[in-house]
């Protein structure tokens, strides 16, 4: 009897470097490539915000048509259905008569939640699904010591896991796939389905983020040639890879050894080390999110002291959201995340610091703002940055380096960015 394998994309829309589809290939006679959209990352947070707001969805779309397209350039294709996956990949494996299921492990709880429906789904056929491990740079068995043993602080992290532990090389992506034959693979949902509509590319930016991995792969190779032609004292400060990085456009492996390449030129070696440890901090709030869980979207977090909210704390939300809190510089920052979905590390830090410590509102509540319009949103690197902003998370000591005044200066000494922005 023939094997068959269905192999469940999520946040891994990409061929290159995906341990799961080289595994699903080598191990069966063909592959059933699903791709399910829930309508749950589509609904509302507990805090009113959306789930995904039109940016980030439109992103999602292009991706997963980008991933049919390349898994039909090698002879496959990738099945598209709307609905639960715990519902829909027990009816997929019936119909298609399929031995076993691959996915990858994700760390939040609403994710993992959902593998486990699937997985007690599958039980019920004695089918087995198998957890795959792809979105970090370290793997997990690579590390020096045990998820519960991982340091809280980032710089011990970073030491002991730059000293000790290796980067793997990247899997290639496969040429060829025999995939099951299907009648109807489906057709993709448009952006209204899920009560969107349709982003407006703003003037004042260079909107350069269009889903998938042929995007994703094109924009780490322009990011690599303007590395190349910077002059030593005017590195590239954001390579802005961080969408692709999280739908899984891009693996993490893939940016890292891609760079590498050119570290021994001189003028690289800042933008290098710059991006590397952009990479090691998503590394570390995604092992934070599996040592500790759930606190992170607690307010309290780590801490235990209580904390106090202004008595017009929703009208203040309300400004932050919209531009409108009267500080030029912030009021910049959200016009430009409202209407790219994206905004600078610094410029992240300076209006959760404003929204936090000025304004005297829940961290809670501009983390979920932020994972509604966030291009590149993820839930570890989000809510594990705001809730150390908010100084309630595991690395304590990271609440000293924030300093508002001096962010403000920096995204703009010379005034230009708050008028460009002005809403
Ligand atoms: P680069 O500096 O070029 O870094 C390379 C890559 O490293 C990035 O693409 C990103 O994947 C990763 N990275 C860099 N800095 C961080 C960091 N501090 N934490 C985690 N990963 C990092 N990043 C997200 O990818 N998704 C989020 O939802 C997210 N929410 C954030 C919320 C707040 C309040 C703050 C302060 C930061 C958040 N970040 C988030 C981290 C960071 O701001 C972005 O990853 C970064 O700005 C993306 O730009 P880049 O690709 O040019 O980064």
């Amino acid at each position: 009897m023939s094997k068959k394998i269905l192999v469940w994309f999520r946040n891994d829309l990409r061929l290159h470097d995906n341990e799961m589809l080289v595994e699903a290939i080598a191990k069966s006679d063909s592959i059933l490539p699903v791709y399910i959209f829930d309508d749950r990352l589509f609904g509302l947070t507990d805090y009113r915000t959306l789930k995904t707001g039109n940016i980030r969805a439109q992103f999602i779309l292009e991706s997963v048509v980008s991933l049919r397209n390349s898994l039909k350039l090698i002879g496959g294709n990738l099945l598209i259905a709307r609905g639960k996956p715990e519902d829909i990949i027990p009816q997929l494996v019936q119909e298609y008569d399929i031995n076993e299921v691959y996915h990858h492990r994700e760390v939040a709880e609403e994710e993992t939640k959902i593998s486990s429906l699937v997985e007690n789904g599958l039980w019920k056929f004695r089918i087995n699904l198998k957890h795959f491990i792809g979105h970090t740079l370290y793997n997990k068995e690579d590390l020096p010591f045990p998820i519960k043993d991982i340091p809280d602080v980032f710089n011990q992290f970073k030491k002991k896991v730059e000293r000790d532990a290796i980067i793997k090389p990247c899997f290639l992506a496969p040429d060829r796939v025999n995939v099951a034959e299907v009648i109807d693979w489906g057709n993709m949902p448009v952006l209204n389905d899920f009560e969107l509509i349709a982003p407006v590319q703003d003037a004042r930016s260079e909107f350069e983020f269009t889903g998938g991995e042929a995007a994703g792969l094109s924009h780490l190779q322009k990011t690599i040639v303007a590395i190349q032609q910077a002059s030593a004292k005017k590195y590239i400060l954001a390579s802005k890879l961080s969408a692709w990085l999280a739908m899984g456009c891009l693996s993490p492996r893939k940016v890292y050894w891609e760079i590498k390449k050119i570290e021994s030129i001189p003028n690289a070696k800042g933008t290098f080390s710059q991006i590397l440890l952009g990479l090691l901090w998503r590394d570390y709030f995604r092992f934070m999110f599996k040592k500790h869980g759930n606190v992170f979207f607690k307010a309290e977090g780590f801490s235990d002291q209580a904390v106090s909210f202004a008595e017009n704390h929703d009208l203040n939300f309300e400004n932050w959201k919209n531009g409108r809190t009267g500080e030029a510089v912030v009021d910049a920052v959200m016009t430009e995340l409202n209407q790219t979905g994206f905004i600078s590390n610094l410029a992240r830090q300076t209006v959760a610091l404003y929204l936090i410590n000025t304004l005297k509102v829940s961290w809670v509540l501009g983390a979920a703002y932020f994972e509604e319009k966030l291009i590149d949103y993820n839930p570890a690197s989000n809510w594990g940055n705001w809730a150390n902003i908010a100084g309630v998370g595991n690395d304590q000591k990271t609440k000293s380096v924030f300093d508002l005044d001096k962010n403000i200066k920096n995204i703009d000494p010379k005034g230009e960015y708050a008028l460009i922005w002005a809403s």
